[in-house]
């Protein structure tokens, strides 16, 4: 293990902060109760159902996200952790500590990229968002 113990923790501190945001954004989005409006011209109902869709969309990004972070939280308890799942090179502590629920060191997070890139998207349409780097 090349990660110290007060490295260790500032990651665990990291991996918490961020679960806690989603947690509490989802709780946030159940009170907010939000019902796309169906009356209105169709401009109005097309303007709402992309806003319903947006919700969806970051939602089940943020259950995905959720996910990796419990994994990588149950993953701090093993003697592997740190070390990339693909080389087994150290992911590095600047790494984790940014994006805690790397599993990947960044050369082979680069290179999983291009190769998707490639095969499934030509062209990136949407702007890169949280998820890709991990
Ligand atoms: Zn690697």
């Amino acid at each position: 293990m090349y990660l110290t113990e007060e490295q260790l923790a500032a990651i665990k501190e990291a991996l918490n902060v961020q679960r806690d945001a989603i947690l509490y954004k989802s709780q946030s989005w159940i009170e907010d109760d939000f019902e796309p409006e169906v009356k209105g011209d169709e401009a109005d109902i097309a303007n709402s159902e992309g806003i319903a869709l947006t919700l969806d969309r970051l939602q089940s990004r943020d259950i995905r996200l959720l996910k990796k972070l419990e994994e990588a939280i149950r993953w701090m308890d093993d003697e592997d952790f740190g070390y990339c799942e693909n080389c087994s090179d150290e992911i590095g502590f600047k790494r984790l500590l940014a994006r805690p629920a790397a599993r990947m060191c960044i050369e082979c997070k680069q290179n999983q990229e291009q190769v998707e890139r490639g095969y499934y998207h030509p062209r990136r349409r949407k702007p890169r968002n949280e998820e890709d780097e991990i």
